[in-house]
């Protein structure tokens, strides 16, 4: 994107701005490691049944499982964990595991 606002040759300030960020960026990547994690992050992921984003998956280490609800649609699956696996591995391996079952019925 910054490529394009140089070539193009209008918006200096722009540019100027894109730049300082992505300075800011630097510094603060080294100076901290990025505070991306939460505890409760809702994330919400892509309804293979209603085509939604409204997907929610709860994990429940503990139990080995994982629940997985669409606020939309009113799914709700239970598929097994592994212990260290995130809610994108769990939603991952529901969505492969709904399409193999869509196609074989
Ligand atoms: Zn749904």
């Amino acid at each position: 994107m910054a490529r394009d606002i140089k070539s193009i040759g209008i918006l200096n300030l722009e540019v100027k701005v894109i730049k300082f960020g992505c300075f800011e960026m630097g510094r603060r990547k080294r100076r901290t490691t990025l505070p991306v994690r939460k505890r409760r992050k809702s994330a919400f992921f892509r309804c293979p049944v209603c085509q939604h984003n409204s997907i929610m998956v709860e994990l429940h280490e503990k139990e080995g499982k994982a629940v997985i609800k669409c606020f939309n649609c009113g799914l709700v699956e239970e598929i097994e964990m592994k212990p260290g696996e995130t809610k994108v591995d769990v939603y991952t391996r529901f969505f492969d595991s709904y399409i193999e079952r869509a196609e074989g019925a």
